[in-house]
């Protein structure tokens, strides 16, 4: 990889560009606007969205705003846990493409799992939503669709469907690799996308890290989302401020040494959300 616009391939041959821009957390408004309008300045092609983060109306402002062609950019969102299973999953794609002002979404994801704590029937809620995005899909609305937060048994359901997921968006940064749904997902053809790749700015105080980046003259933001890629991990780091988009797209012009990419792989879990997927009550 050596710019933004260097892309993963999907297992549908659709290609993703490397570097993702987060939205989680932008307020709404003009911050969101100018966020998403400064991220396409500065070279990312990819933007990740979804209908929970409440700002999709300004993040289609900004992208609009940026004056770049929609086939030149790759947005996606996730459809949010209320609006689980076939018709209401229908009914929040209409309403994410409306706020996003766009005709197409290039991605579109199941934000998280039906939980087995709190659903006996998570399997088939999980189906029934999925059976959604499939129609969607095949419909030509969506150009690839997948996942978040799903762990190996979540996934087991979904592969034996006929368009098999072709992304899951996990959390992953150091000290939280998730080797086992890494696994399965490189084994099934499934793209592992990076949320919180900085684990939220827990990451960047961490003096183990810092060390590292310094011998690479990059800032810890930087080392955690090159880390990333050369893991082959679609990262998606998130900022309101100008001067960081640009810093975090500024990660194409060294390599972390096999050394260094162990001694981090090898982080014990640290700065991490504590969300599991079958224990979250949301
Ligand atoms: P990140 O791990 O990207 O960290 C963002 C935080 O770090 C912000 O506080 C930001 O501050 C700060 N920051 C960013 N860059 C720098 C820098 N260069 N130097 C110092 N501080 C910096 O955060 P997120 O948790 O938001 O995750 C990224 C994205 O992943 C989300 O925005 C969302 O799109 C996705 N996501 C998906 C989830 C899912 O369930 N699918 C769950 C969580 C996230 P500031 O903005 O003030 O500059």
């Amino acid at each position: 990889m050596h710019n933004p616009t260097d892309s993963f391939k999907l297992g549908n041959g659709c290609a993703i560009p490397c570097l993702g821009f987060g939205t989680w957390q932008t307020p709404s408004g003009d911050t969101a606007v100018a966020a998403v309008k400064t991220a396409l300045e500065k070279g990312y092609r990819h933007i990740d969205a979804a209908a929970v983060y409440g700002n999709e109306p300004d993040v289609g402002r900004g992208i609009a705003a940026s004056g770049l062609p929609r086939t030149s950019i790759f947005v996606t969102s996730k459809v949010w846990n209320e609006k689980r299973g076939y018709k209401s999953t229908l009914y929040a794609f209409e309403k994410t493409l409306t706020d996003l002002r766009l005709d197409y979404l290039d991605l579109y994801l199941i934000h998280w799992p039906a939980s087995a704590s709190r659903f006996p029937d998570w399997e088939s809620i999980n189906l029934e939503t999925w059976r959604a995005m499939t129609e969607l899909y095949r419909d030509g609305r969506i150009r690839a669709i997948g996942v978040s937060n799903f762990l190996p048994h979540h996934l087991d359901a979904l592969m034996r469907t006929e368009v098999p997921p072709m992304v899951n968006q996990i959390e992953f940064h150091p000290g939280q690799m998730q080797e086992e749904t890494v696994r399965y997902c490189r084994q099934h053809g499934i793209l592992v996308e990076a949320w919180s790749p900085l684990g939220t700015g827990r990451m960047l105080s961490n003096a183990f890290l810092a060390t590292i980046a310094k011998k690479y003259g990059k800032s810890v933001a930087q080392l955690c989302i090159r880390w990333c890629l050369q893991n082959e991990i679609l990262p998606l780091p998130k900022s309101i401020t100008l001067s960081r988009i640009a810093e975090n797209a500024n990660v194409f012009d060294f390599v972390i040494s096999e050394e260094d990419m162990i001694a981090i792989n090898s982080m014990a879990y640290f700065g991490g959300s504590g969300l599991h997927p079958d224990q979250v009550d949301f």
